[in-house]
C-alpha cells in the first residue's frame, strides 16, 4: 500500500531484524536512508535489491517533495543507519510533511539503544527522560545536566567514547550523589553494563578505555524529603478548620 513507512533496523546484531520489518523492506519501491552505503549492507544481508534514496531533515525540499510523490504512488520506507528513524535520527520533518499531506504514515517497531539502555541498567523505570547527546562543551553540558536536575524520573542520553569520562565528571559535579549506568555495545559481542557512583564508574573507564557505541543513565533524584512536622501541623489546621 503507497505510504511512509517507518522501518527500525538492528543496532548491532543482525538477527534483531523483526520479520515484519524484512516484509515491508521487500515490499517497498524506495529506501530513504542516511546513508546508501550502510543501509545497502542491510539490505544486501537480506538479498533484496533496491531503490535507495539518501534524506535527511536537512535535506532539500525538492528531495522531500520528491519522496512524498513516490509514496503518494507506493510505498515508501524510511530507515537510519541503525535503530529506530528518528530518535536521535533523521526523520521527523519527513513523517510531518506526510501527515500534513494526508500520506499514510506507519512506524514498525524494534531495536532502540535508549530503552535496551534503560532496561539493563537496573535503574527505576516507571518515569524516563530522553536527552539525546549531551553537548560536547563542558559549560553547555553542565548547563543541561543543571536544567534536568529536578526532573523525577531516570535520564538517558547517547553518549561517545571519547565524551564519556567528561560527562561523568559533570555528573559527580552538578548532580552530585547519584548513581550512573554505562550501557555499551548493546547486542554486540562486547555488550556490557556497569553502574555505580560515577567517580568510580570513571575509575574503570580510564583504565578500560571505552570503546564502541554508549548509553548512558543517570538515577532520578532521591524522594523529595518529607515535611516538617510544623508543616504538616499547620496544615492540619487548615484541613480541619470549620467555620462554626
Ligand atoms: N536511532 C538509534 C536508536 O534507535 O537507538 C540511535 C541513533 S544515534 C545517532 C547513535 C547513538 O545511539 C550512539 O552514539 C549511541 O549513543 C547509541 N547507540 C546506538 N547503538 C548502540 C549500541 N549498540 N549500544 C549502545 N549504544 C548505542
Amino acid at each position: 500500500l503507497p505510504g511512509l513507512y517507518i522501518v527500525a533496523t538492528p543496532i548491532g546484531n543482525l538477527g534483531d531484524i523483526t520479520l515484519r520489518a524484512i516484509e515491508v523492506l521487500g515490499a517497498v519501491d524506495v529506501v530513504a536512508c542516511e546513508d546508501t552505503r550502510v543501509t545497502g549492507k542491510l539490505l544486501n544481508h537480506l538479498g533484496l535489491k533496491k531503490r535507495m534514496l539518501r534524506y535527511d531533515d536537512h535535506s532539500d525540499e525538492g528531495s522531500r517533495e520528491r519522496l512524498l510523490a513516490t509514496m503518494r504512488d507506493g510505498p515508501v520506507a524510511l530507515v537510519s543507519d541503525a535503530g529506530t528513524p528518528l530518535i536521535s535520527d533523521p526523520g521527523y520533518r519527513l513523517v510531518r510533511a506526510a501527515r500534513d499531506e494526508g500520506i499514510a504514515v506507519t512506524s514498525l517497531p524494534g531495536p532502540n539503544a535508549a530503552v535496551l539502555g534503560m532496561t539493563l541498567s537496573g535503574l527505576p523505570n516507571d518515569r524516563f527522560l530522553f536527552g539525546g547527546f549531551l553537548p560536547a562543551k563542558s559549560k553547555a553540558r553542565e548547563d543541561v545536566l543543571r536544567e534536568l536536575e529536578a526532573v523525577p524520573a531516570t535520564l538517558i542520553f547517547y553518549e561517545t567514547g571519547p565524551r564519556l569520562l567528561d560527562s561523568l565528571d559533570a555528573i559527580e559535579i552538578v548532580l552530585p550523589g547519584r548513581e550512573v549506568a554505562v550501557a555499551r555495545e548493546l547486542t554486540k559481542r562486547f555488550e556490557e553494563c556497569r553502574s555505580g557512583a560515577p567517580a568510580e564508574i570513571a575509575a574503570h573507564f580510564r583504565t578500560h578505555p571505552p570503546k564502541g557505541e554508549i548509553v548512558l543513565l543517570v538515577a532520578p533524584p532521591p524522594d523529595a524529603p518529607p515535611p516538617d512536622a510544623a508543616d504538616v501541623d499547620a496544615l492540619l489546621r487548615e484541613a480541619l478548620k470549620t467555620d462554626k
